[in-house]
């Protein structure tokens, strides 16, 4: 059996290691080091904008702490897009809040403004404002931001971006994460740049900031012996896992034009299928990073589906995946409200991700072109 190809298997540049080992050297192993805080200003330096940066263990955990930090409790309504990962939603049940799911739209697949306004004008109505909304780039697209952060202003409601799978991706020219109050980045395995496992909370102010150490490390108050008066959290990302984002950082930029050519790779190899659309930036206005190249297979057209190709990429021993299942048609959220109409199902029913690491060779390509023109001959 030839080897596996991945969807989107880690890329390490080689300088991971030397800064895990000048941790483990000058024994800085915990939640504290020049490792953390050279990441730290490593992000900052690349989304620019001013932001003050706070590494945490997952993007799961920084959703987390925005939240908290935005004052959401038991009961109350927040506002996420429902094509995404869990992860975007499962935090505002840890406050004991209620996700309100909101459609795509067609263009950048993301949270539509029109549903979106719509469910804040009938909570409202209802008699319950919705206290913040998170809004997702998904595999890398930026939302529509103009249209998102008008309304979110109008209502007076913060807005968290989730951009998990966006760092290095751009509206207008500003780095996806730094136009929310709140905006959260993941490290984890399978994202454009690893940590093996992490996050970041990207905040605007250092008080913000603060806020976020304070609450990620067991919010213990200043005094000699342990003193509490708030509930904290063990969220804060060591000083070794940091030392793999340092090395991470070096190749970054690389990485998004890695996973950018993959994308040209795809759009050059279904030029002349029709019937499959490779999801694209819809103006200049959206950079992409790419994280993951994705395509919709229209069943009418040449009587295939997403799932006659990945059943044939899973025969040759390459994975590829179904788009994400829309957080409202979830077992775990049935109960969930939802605004919107069929957009976010129809992706998933025929959409897939194709393997998009930035370290696949030549062979590998050849290998899923050949899948690729075997299905669609
Ligand atoms: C991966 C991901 C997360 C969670 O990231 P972790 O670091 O694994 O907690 C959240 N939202 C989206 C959209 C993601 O893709």
């Amino acid at each position: 059996m030839k080897h596996k190809i991945w969807l989107s298997p880690p890329h390490l540049s080689g300088k991971e290691i030397e800064f895990v080992k000048d941790a483990f050297d000058q024994n800085w192993v915990t939640s504290l080091g020049e490792n953390i805080s050279e990441f730290e200003n490593g992000l900052q330096e690349f989304l620019k904008d001013d932001v003050n940066v706070c590494v945490l263990n997952s993007a799961t955990s920084a959703i987390h702490l925005a939240l908290i930090i935005l004052g959401i409790s038991l009961n109350d309504e927040v506002i996420t897009s429902t094509f995404s990962f869990v992860a975007s939603a499962n935090p505002i049940a840890y406050c004991g809040a209620t996700p309100i799911f909101i459609d795509s739209e067609k263009e950048t697949w993301n949270m539509c403004p029109v549903a979106l306004k719509e469910a804040i004008e009938e909570r409202i109505s209802n008699g319950k404002k919705p206290k913040a909304i998170i809004v997702v780039h998904l595999y890398g697209m930026p939302a529509k931001m103009d249209k998102i952060l008008k309304i979110a202003e109008e209502y007076n409601i913060p807005v968290i971006e989730d951009a998990a799978e966006a760092l290095g991706s751009k509206y207008k020219g500003k780095a996806c994460g730094t136009f929310g109050r709140f905006g959260i980045l993941s490290f984890n395995g399978n994202k454009i740049i690893t940590t093996s496992g992490g996050g970041a909370l990207v905040c605007h102010n250092q008080e913000d900031k603060d806020k976020t150490v304070f609450l990620s490390t067991q919010a213990r108050d200043n005094a000699p012996h342990y003193q509490h008066s708030h509930i904290g959290y063990n969220y804060r990302m060591s000083n070794i896992v940091a030392g793999i984002g340092r090395g991470q950082m070096e190749v970054l930029n690389d990485r998004v034009e890695a996973r950018r050519k993959m994308h040209d790779f795809y759009v050059e190899l279904f030029k002349d299928i029709e019937g499959v659309e490779v999801f694209s930036e819809p103006s200049e206005d959206y950079f992409s990073n790419h994280w993951l190249s994705t395509i919709i297979i229209n069943p009418e057209i040449n009587g295939k589906t997403r799932e006659d190709l990945r059943l044939a990429f899973l025969e040759e021993n390459i994975e590829s995946r179904p788009l994400w299942k829309p957080m409202h048609l979830q077992p775990v959220f049935s109960d969930a409200l939802y605004y919107g109409t069929n957009v976010a199902e129809e992706l998933f029913d025929n959409g897939l991700c194709l393997p998009s690491g930035s370290n696949l060779s030549d062979e590998d390509r050849l290998r899923i072109q050949i899948v690729i023109k075997k299905v669609f001959s």
